[in-house]
């Protein structure tokens, strides 16, 4: 298959990529803005390989989409582009509603037309995987239920609700219009090359560098955590097995507190790296809780038994794995960081078509 990857410089795009290039015979077509969250390093270790493919362009651009299709003929679409950091939401929500639905949009239309070209053998292969969260499913304060593929949509910051809109649009354009569209939903992802800005690696950079630990309100939110390349396996396994028309619910089983993350993140560093910043008695220590987000969602969690049971899913990191592999590799590539840290990685963005 040449897959068409939107987002694929984002955190779990460029997961997608990679493994989609390392482990199996698919072809990507990486379709990517490089917005502040797409970093093409992210890529440097398959950017060579014959089966990739950079096209720098904005979904919301509807002729370059058009162009994108045409030069490349995709036999499915993997949809992660999104503007996706809910802080962000709530100070501005407008690249929001561009990207997350205005884009999505465009880009279901280019999927329509493209595909309304196509020999019926390859419209009966093609896919439209359209990637969403979690979180548009609301707040589970209070119970003890988990959120099913059939739980109602009470999305509560803008991100949620511009990615709630969207999977509407998607499953809207198969059902009406026969685009043979999937989508997935998922909990937090965590793992290698995450921008700075998201929980976990906010929280290791600062802790590093000596700085507070700011946690929201109290700390006890509860989020279900999946390493991010079990959700990368999980999507190709989706596009190549999934059944059209079908949502999926991904997530790790791993329901934790806010807190109770960061401070396995201090049990982590206290052991990988004893020689803490001067002044510094234990990572502990900088915990700070500032000021709730406005809306906060208590609690998320996910039932992905359906992914399990028919597409025999299941993540392979346990919370405790993937977070020291995590930790292990921010340790280990502050050469990645640091030039996110300091904005170079912005540094000389490439054109269509060129190489990362
Ligand atoms: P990210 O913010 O790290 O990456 C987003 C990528 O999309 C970037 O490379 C960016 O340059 C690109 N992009 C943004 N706007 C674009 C546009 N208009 N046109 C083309 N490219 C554009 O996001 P992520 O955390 O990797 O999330 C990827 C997808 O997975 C999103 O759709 C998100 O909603 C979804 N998701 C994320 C999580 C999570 O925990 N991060 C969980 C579930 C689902």
């Amino acid at each position: 298959m040449n897959i068409l990857v939107t987002g694929g410089c984002g955190f779990i795009g460029s997961a997608v990529v990679r493994h989609i290039i390392e482990n199996t015979t698919h072809s990507v077509v990486n379709l990517d803005k490089l917005t502040y969250a797409g970093n093409p390093e992210s890529l440097a270790d398959v950017a060579d390989s014959d089966r990739y493919a950079f096209e720098h362009a904005d979904i919301c651009d509807r002729d370059a989409l058009t162009a994108i299709m045409e030069r490349h003929a995709p036999d499915a679409v993997l949809h992660l582009a999104a503007e996706s950091h809910v802080d962000r939401s709530i100070d501005g929500p407008g690249d929001f509603i561009e990207t997350n639905l205005v884009g999505t949009y465009r880009l279901l239309e280019a999927a329509r037309q493209h595909f309304a070209g196509l020999d019926t053998e390859a419209q009966s292969r093609f896919r439209f995987v359209h990637v969403s969260t979690d979180e548009v499913y609301g707040d589970l304060e209070g119970t003890d239920d988990l959120f099913t593929e059939d739980t109602a949509y009470a999305p509560s910051s803008p991100y949620s609700a511009t990615k709630a809109g969207s999977d509407h649009l998607a499953r809207a354009w198969g059902r009406t219009f026969g685009l043979p569209v999937l989508v997935t939903n998922c909990s937090n992802n965590y793992g290698p090359r995450q921008f700075p800005e998201k929980l976990i690696p906010h929280m290791i950079l600062n802790a590093l560098d000596g700085k507070p630990l700011p946690v929201y309100g109290d700390g006890q939110q509860i989020r279900d955590w999946l390493f991010v390349d079990d959700h990368a396996r999980a999507l190709v396994r989706v596009l190549e097995q999934g059944v059209v028309g079908e949502t999926y619910n991904i997530g790790g089983w791993n329901e934790k507190a806010n807190l109770a993350v960061v401070h396995t993140l201090c049990d982590l560093l206290e052991e990988l790296r004893p020689d803490k910043p001067a002044g510094v008695a234990a990572y502990r220590d900088l915990v700070t809780f500032v000021k709730d987000r406005p809306g906060h969602d208590v609690r998320y969690a996910i039932d992905a038994s359906k992914i399990h049971r028919e597409l025999d899913w299941k993540p392979e990191e346990t919370f405790e794995t993937g977070m020291r592999k995590t930790v292990e590799w921010y340790l280990g590539n502050e050469a990645w960081w640091s030039r996110v840290l300091s904005g170079d990685y912005r540094l000389g963005r490439l054109g269509s078509g060129e190489k990362v």
